[in-house]
């Protein structure tokens, strides 16, 4: 059974799990991976179902992924070009920022969904028919 509503963590530590690829409702360091990109529809330790009866989850969660993917690529230009300017090599530069834009998408993979599953708790707080378990919180 998820965490019951009376111990409902706070919008800021929701994030945080979020970010540290943890469950955002009970902060399982598992929460519903059973790998890097194996999923399961309920978190190990508390049960709480990410779906959350939206279908679409999966697209805030690549909407996630697409954002940390650019802002990984943003970072390495911003640092490659503050430590070699005025001489900027160009060519280097562009390959390790394609670099990180092909295996950004792979290594945010489930740093995305937890984020997204954070946001999600955040927008929409769960109700206790939900928590429960008589709802699976359909929009
Ligand atoms: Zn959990």
């Amino acid at each position: 059974m998820p965490q019951p509503f009376d111990r409902a963590p706070s919008r800021g530590r929701l994030l945080l799990r979020g970010f540290t690829r943890r469950c955002a409702w009970c902060g399982d360091r598992k929460a519903y991976f059973r790998g890097w990109f194996g999923r399961q529809e309920r978190c190990h330790a508390c049960g709480h179902r990410y779906r959350r009866g939206d279908d679409a989850f999966e697209l805030g969660a690549v909407t996630a992924n697409i954002i940390l993917t650019f802002l990984g690529v943003l970072v390495t230009v911003l640092i490659l070009v503050l430590f070699t300017a005025p001489d900027v090599p160009v060519v280097w530069v562009t390959v390790a920022a394609g670099a990180v834009a092909l295996v950004g998408p792979a290594l945010f993979y489930p740093l995305s969904f937890t984020l997204w599953q954070a946001v999600d708790l955040w927008m929409r707080r769960p109700t206790p028919e939900e928590l429960s378990g008589e709802s699976d919180g359909s929009l």
